[in-house]
Formats: structure tokens, C-alpha cells, sequence
């Protein structure tokens, strides 16, 4: 049986440097940031992608951007400005088959994206 890499985290079982967490959702740095500031907020029920997202996993992603702007504040990137990002599918660059939410600061971004 395959294991999602994000859950493995989520649970602990894979070691990652953890910035908040409650009973719903985690937020850790990703390994590879793109920007000073590069936190990656999951929810700690598995779910592929956005194209899930449907019925009544909508809200799922109300939490989602809410876990993202705590950890926008508390990385504080409030006052400058910061992007999140999803993406979704292959065309996307999407690599973790767990809903994901970047948030990227701490430097002027680039529009429009590659
Ligand atoms: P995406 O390409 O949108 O699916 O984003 C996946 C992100 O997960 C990438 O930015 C990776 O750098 C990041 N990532 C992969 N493995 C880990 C890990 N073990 N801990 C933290 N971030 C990771």
C-alpha cells in the first residue's frame, strides 16, 4: 500500500520543522523553499487535490486559507505582502498528491508566474 507523504508528516511519522498545528491542519517549511519564507499548510485529512475538493469538502478549504494567513502573520509577511499558491495537476507542477497550500514571502514575486 502506498503512503502519502504529506499524511506521514502530518502524523509525525516523517520528521518536519513543524510552525503551527492544530486538530485540523499543519503548516511545516518546505524542504525546498522557493522564497525566504516558504511554509506549506496541509489538511491532516488526506485529500489528492483541489479537483476533490467537492460537496462538502468545500470547506475544507475555508480553514485551508485561514491556516495559510495565521502562518502568513506569523512568519511576518503580513505587512510586505505574500502569494499563496495550489497547484493542481501535472500542467501545474503539482508533485504531492495532498491538498497543499504554499505561502511564499519575504522577497518581491515575480507576476505572472512560469
Ligand atoms: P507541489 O509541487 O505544489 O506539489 O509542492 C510540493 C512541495 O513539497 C515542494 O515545494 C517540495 O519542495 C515540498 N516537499 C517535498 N518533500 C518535502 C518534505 N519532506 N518536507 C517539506 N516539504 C517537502
Amino acid at each position: 500500500m502506498s503512503t502519502c507523504l504529506f499524511c506521514e508528516i502530518a502524523s509525525g511519522r516523517i520528521k518536519a520543522e513543524i510552525i503551527h498545528q492544530d486538530d485540523d491542519y499543519v503548516a511545516f517549511r518546505d524542504v525546498n523553499p522557493k522564497a525566504p519564507s516558504h511554509v506549506l499548510v496541509v489538511p491532516r485529512r488526506h485529500i489528492s487535490g483541489l479537483n476533490e475538493l467537492v460537496g462538502p469538502d468545500c470547506g475544507l478549504a475555508d480553514g485551508l486559507l485561514g491556516a495559510g494567513v495565521a502562518a502568513a502573520h506569523a512568519e511576518g509577511l503580513a505587512p510586505g505582502g505574500y502569494r499563496f499558491v495550489i497547484n493542481c495537476g501535472e500542467d501545474a507542477g503539482q508533485s504531492v498528491a495532498h491538498l497543499h497550500l504554499h505561502v511564499l514571502g519575504g522577497r518581491p514575486l515575480a507576476w505572472p508566474p512560469g
